[in-house]
């Protein structure tokens, strides 16, 4: 099950209005295609021409539609294939996210409770349990380095999730 984001803008704003105009479909048939393509390019990109077609379900015109989708800026045309744009604040930030959670080993999680001591970075308390915390959140970027990486007590790991 992918999750996409969907901003106001420009999946439910103006733009979508003009796609849907350009495309000859309602506000609504036209918002549900752009999500329909935003969740299949979560798992195929770039897309052909193909792909924009089974993505949307789209089986009126083709060249209309494509053509509306690059105009409406939701597709850049690179010449033979096209990319979703916005893809990569998308598709990439949540790549990232399962990346770097594979990163997390063992070994990894040995390594900062060897250097910290199992002592929170917060409070300084020992923890018989060690939390290995992201300084930097995944979802804001962090990666799972020894640099962005430090211990935690429960509950300074607790009240962290919370903010
Ligand atoms: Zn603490």
């Amino acid at each position: 099950m992918a999750w996409i984001e969907s901003h106001e803008e420009p999946a439910l704003g103006w733009n979508v209005r003009r796609l849907a105009r350009k495309a000859g479909i309602s506000h609504a048939e036209a918002v549900g295609r752009i999500h329909m393509l935003w969740h299949y390019s979560a798992k195929v990109h770039p897309l052909d021409r193909l792909d924009v077609l089974v993505a949307t379900d789209w089986h009126g015109d083709e060249q209309v539609f494509v053509d509306a989708l690059i105009i409406c800026e939701y597709l850049i045309d690179c010449g033979g294939s096209y990319e979703v744009s916005g893809w990569w604040e998308m598709g990439g930030k949540r790549r990232h996210i399962d990346k770097e959670r594979d990163r997390m080993t063992p070994a990894l999680r040995a390594e900062v409770i060897h250097r910290d001591g199992s002592f929170c970075n917060e409070c300084d308390a020992f923890v018989s349990d060690p939390h290995v915390d992201h300084v930097v959140a995944l979802a804001n970027g962090g990666k799972t380095e020894m640099d962005n990486l430090q211990i935690l007590c429960r509950e300074h790991n607790l009240r962290k999730g919370a903010r």
